[in-house]
């Protein structure tokens, strides 16, 4: 089992983190359960102590904090703060997306980067851990508006972004409208089209084919290869999806691919349950297109769909898949889904389930895929956009979603085979967290006091 920290040197390390990042409790809670796991890993390798790897990778190697001032429709000025927190560049540059939403704070952007640098090593792809944002609300914004404000951040950003460098992407808030204004003036400031300093772009400006899909594609493909491990498939199993944006639109759209029946889907007002499955082309409109809240869903399809304004995780189904936000799903609703008879739960988000709730799941028996494993498809198929514009090439779909493929069952291979070696069997957070850690930690020794 994971969370809790027993070795003394992790736990003074732990401790170290606390007192010099004060109040950023998702951060802590991601070095949490990180350290929790590393206990078996420093026992056999002492060395990864002597050099104090482990307080090197709890200690962003950059942190850049930054004034976005922008003017609104109204010609009103407004300031928010931008943020880049590069972590880690031992395997690769800097690789993570931006995410703008009101909650974020600088321990918002360093709990994700921090995720980030495992879960990159995990795909076994040349690319280092980082993140960023801004508190900035595009709820209700006008494309006029979000455009200056992209503009404002990339005009103070851009000095620290190269494709050898660090190279973002999108994440909550932040999708292929904003990922082109920002390459838009990116390319301005600069004067070089440089098509890998940005991922997550449009087809016809050097993106990649299977991108947007590849979150929740690469989830849904983690999830399936949890199920075959004990002999089951999605087939027919009746599965809820958390959240409606680009993550959990694609993992239900794969769900369904599958012979899964998506039942619900949430967005930050409650959710909605249909029994004849959820319409996905609806969904698309509603809140891709017409950029509306859930509730209309239940309004125009009418039929056996309802809103509710709860949590979605008292749904019964076998199969859920958290692809909303962090700490989304609690203890509480964890025991209620256990009661409930779910078998599997897969990440699609970062960090959905609290660590009460990841216990009782691992206590009970339940398949559990963590974030940093199910949900690194998105990034891997950035590392493989990445790869398109380095040799100027673009790939078919079935090409890269292929690899993608390819890179999802590798990860959970990786997870199987550590959670093994260790003697922890089917714990995936294990797995995930020793896999990912082992990666970085040799390549930081091979470099050098870094
Ligand atoms: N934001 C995504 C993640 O959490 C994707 C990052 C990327 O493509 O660089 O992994």
């Amino acid at each position: 089992m994971s969370a809790t920290i027993i070795v003394p040197a992790l736990q003074d390390a732990y401790q170290g983190v606390l007192r010099r990042n004060p109040a950023e409790s998702e951060f802590h809670q991601a070095v949490e359960e990180v350290l929790g796991c590393l206990g078996p890993v420093v026992e056999r390798n002492p060395h990864y102590l002597a050099e104090r790897v482990i307080e090197r990778l709890c200690e962003p190697e950059r942190q850049i904090i930054f004034r976005v001032p922008w003017t609104d429709d109204a010609g009103q000025v407004q300031i928010n703060r931008g943020f880049r927190v590069e972590y880690s560049s031992v395997l690769g540059p800097y690789k993570g997306g931006l995410r703008f939403h009101p909650s974020v704070l600088l321990g918002t952007v360093k709990f994700l980067g921090f995720e980030q640098i495992f879960k990159n090593a995990l795909t076994g792809m040349p690319i280092g851990g980082g993140k960023g944002g801004s508190d900035f609300d595009p709820k209700g914004r006008s494309d006029a508006e979000v455009m200056r404000f992209c503009q404002s951040f990339m005009t103070e950003l851009y000095r620290h972004l190269g494709e050898y460098t660090d190279v973002p992407a999108g994440d909550i808030g932040v999708g292929g409208r904003e990922i082109g204004y920002l390459f838009g003036q990116y390319k301005r400031i600069t004067n070089r089209y440089e098509a890998g300093v940005l991922t997550g772009k449009g087809i016809a400006w050097g993106g990649s084919l299977a991108r947007i899909e590849a979150t929740g594609y690469g989830t849904v493909y983690f999830a399936n290869e949890m199920a075959k491990q004990v002999g089951a498939t999605l087939d027919g199993k009746d599965v809820v999806v958390s959240g409606s944006g680009n993550v959990a639109i694609y993992a239900m759209d794969k769900v369904t691919e599958l012979g899964g029946k998506v039942l619900a889907c949430s967005d930050s007002s409650g959710y909605v349950v249909d029994e004849d499955g959820i319409d996905l082309d609806l969904i698309r409109d509603i809140k891709e297109r017409r950029r509306e809240r859930i509730r209309v869903y239940a309004q125009e399809r009418g039929g056996r769909s309802r809103f509710v304004e709860g949590r979605i995780w008292d749904v019964p189904a076998q199969v859920a898949l958290p692809c909303a936000t962090q700490n989304e799903l609690d203890e509480d609703a964890a025991i209620a889904m256990v009661k409930a008879g779910t078998k599997l739960v897969a990440e699609g988000a970062n960090m959905p389930c609290t660590p009460g709730a990841v216990s009782v799941f691992q206590e009970a028996g339940l398949l559990f895929g963590p974030g940093k494993a199910a949900n690194a498809g998105g990034v891997a198929t950035s590392a493989l956009e990445m790869q398109q514009n380095a040799s100027r090439d673009s790939w078919t779909f079935e090409h890269t979603d292929g690899r993608l493929h390819e890179i999802m069952r590798g990860i959970h291979e990786r997870c199987v085979a550590t959670a093994q070696e260790y003697g922890q069997p089917g714990d995936y957070v294990f797995g995930a967290n020793v896999a990912g850690f082992t990666r970085v930690a040799e390549a930081m020794l091979a470099m050098g006091v870094i």
